[in-house]
């Protein structure tokens, strides 16, 4: 398994060995990765007044957020959502370029900070690892390469229960992990198809996810401009670099880069970042903590590489706040008050009536006509609600086939009932009914539905 492409240098695929340096943006890095990972865990597991805090359930289009539970109605709120969000990172990445990547993205944050570690924990650092590489298959290398592969699979299938935890919710995962498995095909087949996909992600396509696969990457050239501030050499002062000698040359009369290759050597996507700022480049900063340790060692100044922008290095120019800037910030202030707009006036009960297909009206004893509706009452709330179903004119009656009775926190129930009007009232093929969900007497929605009847003459 694991000689089939790990350590391999092909025509289309150098493997990469980054070399880890533990710098002060490192740690720093660590400690967010150690917050994230705590979060990824146990988020789908935390409960606000019963409810998750955080479900994308998209199979049955039923979604909580922060203990908010939110319906299919209220898809516009989530397309919504979403538009904020893409534009927040058009935003940050047109001040800080791809940050994201390099320090919150889990795609770095697990292959970095987890199986990386695991990686360099069992088989040592760059070194050792590319001479295991390339050793004959021993007794070593077995196990330590079996030892590696069971914890990468392991950690891959922990990864998938908890995945699948924030798709159909800790309760239902729980039910299929101790339920027999003939009851649960699709939820076990997920969680090994998941387990299969980071088991891979993790241990073969690494950082081509973010040189590759990833189109967030794709979109660097369109959102950088000369003010964006990203991980850049400042060549300027590093130019012309060349190797210390303290012999030839005293004083270092050239620039400050010493080119010593670490930069290139902890990069985690194997790029040179003296050639300029690249698409690969995630930003994760490694290359500014192992350059400085250099700077510290030969007594230059820090941050040769750093955080600059194009007008930062070549015109000298402090960072600002660009009118794009201020253009991506006005539209996220106006989406932001919209979609605060339609959270805070959204009621708490919902409901959705269809009136039955393929029935017209029927003949009721006692002069009335009758239509047969069916209707989903969805609870947005905390509490279970005792909900019942009234319309607007006394004359009109509702009685339920299957009546609503309780509707659960955060659930939804569905009824069916006969709309029952008197004969003599029916004056067009179709009149609107008017219908009201009461909760003590309260109005919690009304909605508008039709009825067909005879008409009189
Ligand atoms: S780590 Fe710094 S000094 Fe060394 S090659 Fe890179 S830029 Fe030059
Ligand atoms: S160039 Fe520097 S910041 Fe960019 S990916 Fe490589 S090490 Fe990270």
């Amino acid at each position: 398994m694991d000689g089939l492409l790990e350590g391999k240098e092909t025509d289309k695929r150098k493997w990469i060995y980054p070399l880890i340096r533990k710098g002060k943006l490192y740690k720093w890095r660590s400690w967010i990765s150690y917050v994230y990972l705590i979060l990824f865990f146990s988020v789908p597991f935390m409960r606000i007044n019963g409810q998750p805090v955080l479900l994308l359930n998209f199979m049955e289009r039923h979604f909580v957020l922060l203990g908010q539970v939110f319906w299919p109605q209220d898809i516009f709120l989530f397309v919504l959502a979403t538009l904020v969000f893409i534009v927040c990172i058009v935003l940050f990445t047109i001040a800080f370029g791809r940050i994201f990547c390099g320090w919150i993205c889990p795609q770095t944050i697990f292959m970095e900070m987890f199986f990386r570690k695991i990686e360099n924990w069992i088989e040592g650092d760059t070194h050792k690892q590319k001479k295991l590489n390339a050793a004959p298959w021993n007794p070593e290398k077995i196990v330590k390469k079996v030892g590696k592969h069971v914890l990468f699979v392991f950690f891959s299938f922990c990864i998938a229960n908890t995945f699948l935890a924030y798709l159909v919710g800790s309760e239902s995962l729980i039910k299929i992990i101790t339920e027999p498995v003939n009851q649960h095909w699709s939820g076990f087949l997920s969680i090994w198809v998941f387990t299969i996909v980071f088991y891979l992600v993790y241990s073969q396509v690494r950082e081509l996810v973010c040189t590759v696969i990833c189109p967030y990457g794709r979109l660097q050239g369109v959102l950088l401009d000369q003010d964006t501030l990203v991980v850049a050499y400042e060549e300027v002062r590093g130019e012309p670099r060349g190797k210390l000698d303290k012999i030839i040359d005293p004083d270092h009369l050239k620039g400050d880069c010493v080119d010593c290759g670490l930069c290139v050597a902890v990069c985690p996507t194997g790029i040179d970042i003296r050639q300029g700022t690249q698409m690969e480049c995630v930003n994760c900063t490694a290359c500014i903590d192992v350059c400085n340790e250099v700077m510290v060692k030969i007594n230059k100044p820090l941050n040769l590489i750093g955080f600059y922008s194009e007008n930062m290095i070549h015109k000298r120019q402090k960072p600002s706040f660009t009118g794009r800037m201020a253009g991506y910030s006005g539209i996220i202030v106006v989406l932001i008050t919209v979609l605060s707009y339609f959270i805070f006036s959204r009621g708490d009960m919902d409901i959705t009536v269809m009136r039955s297909a393929g029935m017209l009206y029927q003949d009721q004893p006692g002069g009335y006509i009758s239509n047969v509706y069916n209707a989903e009452i969805i609870n947005k709330s905390n509490t279970g609600r005792d909900i019942s179903i009234k319309t607007d004119d006394p004359a009109i009656k509702v009685k339920y086939i299957q009546a609503p009775g309780k509707v659960p926190a955060g659930g939804s129930v569905k009824t069916v009932f006969f709309l029952l009007i008197p004969a003599s009232q029916i004056r067009a093929p179709k009149t609107d009914v008017k219908l009201s969900l009461m909760l003590d007497k309260k109005v919690q929605k009304t909605i508008s539905t039709s009825f067909v009847g005879p008409i009189n003459d």
